[in-house]
């Protein structure tokens, strides 16, 4: 099983924050993100995705940047932690060992209860990729 010295869970902007921010003052770790996609959206820039004409790409987290600082990124979601022996378990299967855990899982977004938010045409803001592609089309 792999050992990393910090795994974040969770690849929004703390997530993301968080591991970066391990690297550079602490090179000598090694950092694992765990996120559910290697495609989300910059939640503050939403509305300027979803209005701007550039590519809904420009909006999204920069995982190169991660990348090249030496974060390594697993696109999967955890499903279990084990604090005792120090494992996270992912959907796919995988177990990761860690020294340091952050828990960066964020929010969603909760649909207001109101008459015809059922109806085509009512959207509510999600922070995933796919839902953000569907809401640009309209
Ligand atoms: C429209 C809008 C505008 C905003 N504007 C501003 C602003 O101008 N300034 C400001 O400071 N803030 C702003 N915010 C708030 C800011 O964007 C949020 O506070 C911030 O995105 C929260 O980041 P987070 O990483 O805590 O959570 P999230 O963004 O919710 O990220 C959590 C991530 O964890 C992932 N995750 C959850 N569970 C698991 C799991 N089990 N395994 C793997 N991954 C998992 C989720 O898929 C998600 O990608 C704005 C928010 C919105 C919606």
């Amino acid at each position: 099983m792999r050992r990393y010295d910090v795994v974040v869970v969770g690849g929004g902007a703390a997530g993301f924050t968080a591991a970066l921010t391990a690297r550079m003052l602490y090179p000598e770790l090694s950092v694992l993100m765990i996120t559910r996609s290697d495609k989300i959206p910059i939640a503050c820039a939403l509305p300027y995705a979803i209005a701007g004409n550039r590519p809904l790409e420009d909006y999204l987290m920069p995982y190169n940047y991660a990348s090249m600082l030496g974060v390594e990124i697993l696109v999967d979601e955890v499903v279990g932690v084990d604090t005792e022996n120090r494992v996270v378990k992912t959907r796919n299967g995988v177990e990761v060992s860690f020294g340091n855990l952050i828990i960066a899982t964020g929010s969603k977004p909760e649909a207001y209860k109101v008459e015809g938010v059922e109806l085509q045409g009512v959207y509510v803001l999600g922070k995933d990729y796919d839902k953000l592609a569907e809401l640009r089309k309209v």
